[in-house]
């Protein structure tokens, strides 16, 4: 278990993830939740969270590729999954037999689900008001649906929706900007049949702009504990971050003033100190800039520097007087010992955003429960 594999590993607090759930179904109430899991759910593990997020109420999950809805389905993971984005034609049949919902917007990717689905395939048509990633133009989506409704049997219209922008952003500019792209989806509603489900919110949507939340919402960051911008830092004072990154002193040392550390010998000590060296680096996830933004790890409580480059499989951090051994319990993410280090700190030195530094957290970091 914990740290048996090696000193570093993530903990994973799926009580977090099912209080983040029940928070943010009361907060968006009466929509409903559908769970966003892709990217192994944001680095968190997508089997554990995705039936953690469904026991806490969640109706659904949403995915960025067949593979991911392929994984959760193996696992015995049975609630609607809606894939976020069409995927190639080839795998349309893939899409079938896993019962995965796919979205729609070319005509080509349609024929290829028509082709295959044997009858009553679920698709969602995603609509481009703004983003400018993927999506049907809302002047061709009421055609794209009537495209869809030639398709029946084969497959029918179960949801449509759409994907904001600038959501995180509370500026009057980018206010204004989601107050247009929920007028444009207005208007192509009116001019579609009735759909099942509509739906236009991510965290930052569902949080902070009550208009998006529509008949159901479509939940990752806030999920996992994260705020989805330092501006909407407030509105998830109440949500707990789902995953701890840790580790353990592997060496330690005295080092003289004057002297230097790691590749580049970039950091030099203005004093004689202590030295711990943590047995992770860039190939678990920690960026190799770390150091030069004043990165930090928690060791004791206390917060140590980290000094020099970041390595691809260790770190050094600067102790100070304090009195380290190899095997002391070191926080990179998480709380210990009344200090706190966030994904959204190491996002703020780093100029990104949480997501980044969760999704970062690569495979070779066990996942253990907390
Ligand atoms: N919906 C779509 C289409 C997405 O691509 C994403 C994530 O990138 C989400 C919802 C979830 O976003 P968030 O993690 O900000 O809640």
């Amino acid at each position: 278990m914990r740290g048996d594999l090696r000193w570093a590993w993530a903990e994973i607090d799926l009580d977090a993830v099912r209080h983040n759930i029940r928070t943010i179904r009361e907060r968006v109430a009466p929509s409903a939740v559908w769970a966003v899991v892709k990217a192994n759910g944001y680095g968190h593990g997508s089997v554990d969270v995705a039936r953690a997020a469904i026991e806490a109420g969640a109706e659904g999950l949403c995915v960025a590729l067949v593979q991911e809805g392929i994984d959760l389905r193996r696992a015995g993971v049975d609630a609607p999954i809606l894939l976020l984005s069409e995927q190639p034609p080839e795998l349309a049949s893939a899409i079938i037999e896993y019962r995965l919902t796919p979205s729609v917007y070319r005509r080509e990717f349609l024929e290829a689900l028509a082709r295959e689905a044997p009858s009553g395939l679920p698709v969602h048509l995603l609509v481009d008001t703004g983003m400018q990633r993927v999506g049907t133009h809302p002047h061709a989506a009421a055609s794209m649906a009537a495209a869809i409704a030639q398709r029946a049997p084969a497959v029918r219209l179960a949801g449509v929706f759409t994907h904001l922008a600038v959501a995180d952003d509370p500026s009057p500019a980018s206010v204004e900007f989601t107050d247009r792209q929920l007028s444009k989806f207005a208007k192509v509603l009116e001019q579609l049949p009735p759909v099942p489900l509509v739906h236009i919110a991510n965290s930052a949507g569902a949080l902070a702009h009550p208009a998006a939340r529509q008949s159901m919402v479509r939940v990752g960051i806030a999920m996992y504990g994260i705020a989805p911008s330092d501006a909407l830092d407030d509105l998830c004072s109440d949500l707990r971050p789902a995953m701890e990154l840790r580790s353990r002193v592997s060496f330690v040392k005295q080092v003289r003033s004057g002297s230097a550390i790691s590749y580049g010998l970039k950091h030099t000590f203005s004093r004689d100190t202590t030295v711990a060296t943590v047995p992770l680096g860039y190939a678990d996830g920690v960026p190799r800039r770390l150091s030069e933004v004043g990165g930090e790890v928690l060791i004791a409580g206390r917060r140590c520097p980290i000094v020099g480059v970041v390595t691809m499989d260790q770190l050094m951090v600067d102790c100070g007087d304090h009195d380290v051994r190899v095997g002391d319990d070191v926080t990179l993410i998480g709380e210990q010992g009344g200090e706190t280090i966030r994904a959204e700190d190491w996002a703020r030195r780093l100029g990104t955003i949480g997501y980044e530094i969760v999704c970062g957290i690569s495979e070779r970091i066990p996942r253990v429960p907390r």
